[in-house]
């Protein structure tokens, strides 16, 4: 094993984002209460006029998480990431599903039930890769404790 002789610590300054309204930082009571969209009807697609505006890092306690995910067979454990966009100076929140497998799963069922078929299905998976990569570039938000 190599061990480390040449470490140092040194002082660095970083941005933050932090997520304001009205001017006053946003709270996480705040956060909660804002509209939850179902990435599987907005068919992982950002409509034109709609703005990602970042990620932020908190999983309310009653989180529903990716609506159709969000089952029993998954639990909470289903990996999401919530992401914050805006639309006419409304915001709202995704819980967007970052699991491959889960989002497979989700579509099968849905395929099943025929509310999807296979190129649209196909299509479904494109955009949600798609929108997984937008998402992983956004900067991450901070709200108030
Ligand atoms: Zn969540």
């Amino acid at each position: 094993m190599n061990r480390i002789m040449d470490a140092a610590i040194t002082t660095a300054t970083v941005d933050i984002r932090i997520l304001r309204v009205s001017g006053n930082k946003m709270t996480l009571a705040v956060f909660r209460q804002l509209p939850q969209i179902d990435p599987w009807d907005m068919n992982f697609r950002v409509q034109p006029g709609r703005e990602l505006w970042g990620t932020v890092n908190y999983c309310p306690k009653d989180c529903e998480g990716p609506i159709g995910l969000w089952h029993s067979d998954y639990g909470r454990t289903a990996h999401h990431q919530h992401v914050v966009w805006a639309c006419s100076g409304e915001i709202s929140r995704v819980a967007f599903p970052t699991n491959r497998s889960l989002v497979l799963k989700d579509l099968q069922r849905k395929e099943s039930s025929g509310f999807l078929g296979g190129p649209e299905a196909a299509k479904a998976i494109g955009e949600w890769h798609l929108l997984k990569n937008r998402i992983s570039e956004l900067p991450q938000l901070f709200i108030a404790v």
